[in-house]
């Protein structure tokens, strides 16, 4: 293993710390980078971060295309009655009037069809103890179209936000606004601001939680999730992990790394929870077998892609729970507050 002398952007040390080079296989231009792994803090950061990133989310970069849900609505009937539906779910409130309804229509959708539990709407809004429609919720880094807000906005939360200096414009649909700014433009307190892998595309690690602690509500709730190092499958595919994603991921925190981070901002890290699915089994298998993750028969954008069979699609699945049971996981959940002083 190759060593380099660099200054860690975390925590600050200088020291010679140890060097992989990663390609870009998400459209497979194959172009190299070299990542530096701190000796202190565990952190696998991009040594040179490139002056230009745009040049590496084109058009059709998926977090920053429009689908077709957005542009379609729900009748304002339906709406209603399943907003007083989810109001029962999720709070605990209005149960006659539930057993009532629940005849008439159907919970949105929006509860159910995470790829696991932990990042399920349902599961992260008890989690961090929402208690009105009308609790403020800020996405960081959603790109055009934020499926967490919309799914939100599916089950009747009315303020909404999200922010995203990379997007060509503000947004607008449903009830939810989409600002092309930065997180310190943004103005307001929030009970929950959310950034579902988005911190490992930003520059600024630092400055950007400080934001996040200035712009929680005193008893808000910051959920960050990332992907983490080390994981099972970076032990056994090294460069080839799919969540390595270079160059557009920056950052690969470790626990240690990441709680670091929040304590300099003024946050603390109150739970973990391990969220990995069968991706970063199939996309690592990809990378190593030389395929990028857009390829035309690639599963992550072609549902009856053959590329690999239904048991081994279903060993991935396995594989990504025991992970995940395990703590070895590639990908977690982090809850942050504001830390006592
Ligand atoms: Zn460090």
């Amino acid at each position: 293993m190759t060593n380099s002398r660099h200054t860690c952007r975390i925590c600050n040390t200088t020291d010679k710390h140890p060097i992989f080079v990663g390609r870009e296989m998400m459209f497979g231009t194959r172009e190299e980078f070299e990542y530096f792994q701190c000796n202190t803090c565990g952190c696998l950061q991009l040594t040179d971060i490139p002056k230009n990133l745009g040049k590496y989310y084109p058009s059709d970069y998926t977090p920053h295309a429009l689908p077709e849900a957005a542009k379609q609505g729900r009748n304002w009937f339906t709406r209603i009655m399943q907003k007083q539906r989810c109001r029962t779910a999720l709070f605990g409130k209005h149960y006659k009037v539930n057993s009532i309804l629940k005849l008439i229509v159907d919970l949105p959708s929006a509860l159910y069809g995470s790829p696991n539990e932990v990042s399920s709407v349902d599961h992260l809004i008890s989690k961090v103890g929402l208690k009105s429609f009308d609790d403020p919720i800020l996405d960081v880094g959603c790109g055009i179209y934020s499926n967490w807000l919309a799914s939100l906005e599916e089950l009747g939360f009315t303020e909404l936000l999200g922010v995203d200096p990379l997007i060509p414009g503000d947004q607008n649909y449903g009830g939810i606004r989409i600002a092309m700014s930065e997180l310190c433009d943004v103005s307001g307190k929030f009970s929950l601001i959310t950034l579902h892998h988005s911190l490992e595309h930003i520059s600024n690690q630092e400055a950007t939680l400080i934001q996040i602690e200035k712009h929680l509500a005193p008893d808000g709730i910051c959920v960050i999730r990332i992907p983490i190092i080390p994981s099972r499958v970076w032990e056994e595919y090294g460069t080839n992990w799919v969540e390595l994603d270079t160059p557009r991921h920056l950052y690969l925190h470790s626990l240690k790394s990441l709680n670091l981070l929040a304590k300099n901002a003024g946050l603390e890290v109150f739970d973990i929870q391990y969220d990995t699915t069968a991706f970063e089994f199939y996309g690592s298998e990809m990378y190593s077998r030389d395929i990028p993750l857009t390829d035309k028969n690639s599963p992550w954008i072609n549902a009856s892609s053959t590329l690999f069979s239904k048991e081994e699609m279903n060993d991935f699945k396995v594989e990504a729970n025991i992970v995940n049971q395990s703590g070895q996981a590639g990908r977690a959940a982090f809850f942050l507050r504001k830390a006592l002083v």
